[in-house]
């Protein structure tokens, strides 16, 4: 079975979130199994020299909404898996990955220039798509390619759906006859996630709780009742992580790599970070923020949160990017003496925080799977998490004692049902809690360390899903 997965974004490419990391780690690990290929756009930003990344010998052009472009496809072999770019100067050439004002017609090209490949240059069983970036290639697999494949999409955050303006409809020779309330439409405009889910044959989402969450009228995005139609083909598969990208006894971004024998050495890199970054106390709890800075991560009230507590003994990192109102509600956060507030986009720094930190907070309204508390717990830093999607699949509470969880053994973190500022003031106690009785808070952190995370299960899940839809 050859599958090809696709996708905007994926490590060690090109990176700006969450779907990078998981579609690397998935391929590499699925490319142990079956053969595997990725598509993905040859941003400007992706360094062909490093990568060894080469022309294909395929070029071909795509005539959309009367116009010609001319494709050029690039390949690359990363780890068993072949890596296939398409390059177009309108899909490539851009400063953002993302929020062009064409968008429509960069992600309609690569969707049309994604099938072009599969029907005329290389066999595939399964085309794999992720996201509306590449949603659109559902519908055009089966009209006008007539792909002898199936099509499998997953929804890493539905908040994100590509709506643009009905003229793409004609721009990307999608056919009006589409444009209907069951496919395309949507509120008089075109939604390229929405034609996706109509046309694949199976759609998953990153966690079970989210594949659940969605088709309510809270968390669907508007799409809720399309997805309860279509609720027969939908399911849940927890990402993984890439177990050795992301490995603390071996991360070269840590002056003091450790394993889970190793929790002083865990203390040295903390002593380190609050040094490199001015913090004092530096036996003082440390908690931590990396991620974006948008309302989807309970920013404003974690901010609220730690105005209030700035005056406890405790130390406060924060990394991350957003949009302005979301760091500017962070940045005068600086003004504490024991808060940092990092901000813009840092790898090497990210590792730092995860591997120095005691605890990792994660308040957020609502959570596809969420990678970085899986990578902080891999890092021995406790997750405080708001109970929801993966969040709620992935941390349990470790004074837990209902009937499901009645080991309290089996805990990974503090967990929160809402993040209004009593919750909020509830954790952070427990954490100081579990901070003063450092026996129980180390063998938390040994027994989070070893647990696996990585893509090894979700993969098996996969291979299943693949095997159980009929083949052509
Ligand atoms: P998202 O919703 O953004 O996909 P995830 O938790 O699934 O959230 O994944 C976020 C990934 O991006 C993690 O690997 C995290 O460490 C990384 N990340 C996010 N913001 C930053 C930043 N400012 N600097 C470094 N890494 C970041």
């Amino acid at each position: 079975m050859t599958i090809a997965m696709v996708a905007s974004e994926m490590f060690p490419y090109v990176k700006s979130g969450g779907l990078a990391d998981a579609v690397g780690g998935f391929c590499r690990e699925l490319s142990r199994h079956e053969e595997t290929i990725a598509i993905l756009p040859l941003y400007r930003s992706i360094d062909c020299e490093r990568f060894d990344i080469r022309p294909a010998g395929i070029d071909f052009s795509l005539n959309l909404g009367g116009e010609k472009f001319n494709i050029k496809v690039y390949k690359c072999f990363d780890n068993g898996c072949e890596n296939y770019f398409i390059y177009h100067p309108a899909l490539c050439d851009h400063e953002r990955l993302y929020d062009c004002p064409d968008s429509d017609l960069r992600f309609g090209i690569f969707a049309h220039a994604v099938c072009e490949l599969a029907a005329n240059h290389i066999n595939i069983d399964i085309l794999h798509l992720h996201d509306w970036q590449s949603a659109l290639a559902a519908p055009l697999a089966k009209e006008p390619y007539r792909l002898r494949c199936r099509v499998v999409l997953t929804i890493h955050n539905l908040a994100f759906q590509g709506i643009f303006s009905k003229e793409a409809i004609e721009r990307l020779n999608l056919g009006w006859d589409r444009f209907t309330i069951d496919r395309f439409e949507f509120y008089d405009k075109v939604n390229f996630l929405k034609g996706g889910i109509a046309d694949a044959d199976a759609v998953t989402t990153v966690s079970p709780t989210y594949a659940q969450e969605i088709k309510h009228p809270d968390f669907g995005c508007g799409l809720d009742r399309f997805l309860r139609t279509h609720e027969d083909k939908l399911s849940g598969i927890l990402n993984g992580i890439d177990a050795s990208e992301f490995d603390p006894a071996s991360d070269p971004a840590l002056s003091f790599p450790f394993d889970n024998r190793q929790i002083g050495r865990k203390q040295e890199e903390k002593h380190a970070l609050c040094e490199h970054i001015g913090l004092h106390n530096s036996h003082y709890p440390l908690f931590a923020y990396v991620g974006r800075l948008a309302d989807q991560k309970g920013i404003k009230e974690l901010a609220e949160m730690l105005r209030s507590i700035a005056d406890a003994p405790l130390n406060v990192v924060i990394l991350g990017s957003g949009d302005p109102y979301h760091e500017a509600l962070c940045k005068p956060l600086e003004g504490k003496e024991n808060i940092r507030v990092i901000l813009g986009y840092d790898e090497a720094l990210s590792r730092r925080i995860y591997a120095a930190s005691d605890f990792f907070l994660m308040p957020s309204k609502f959570e596809p799977c969420g990678l970085a508390q899986m990578i902080a717990m891999r890092y021995g830093s406790i997750p405080i998490v708001r109970k929801t999607g993966g969040l709620r699949d992935t941390v349990i509470d470790f004074t837990d004692s209902s009937p499901h969880h009645p080991n309290p053994s089996v805990g990974t973190g503090i967990t929160m049902e809402r993040t209004d500022i009593v919750s909020f003031m509830h954790a952070i106690i427990k954490a100081l809690a579990l901070y003063a009785d450092r026996e129980k808070h180390t063998a938390l952190i040994v027994s989070n360390m070893k647990k696996d995370f990585s893509w090894r299960r979700p993969v098996m899940e996969y291979l299943k899903l693949y095997r159980a839809l009929k083949p052509f």
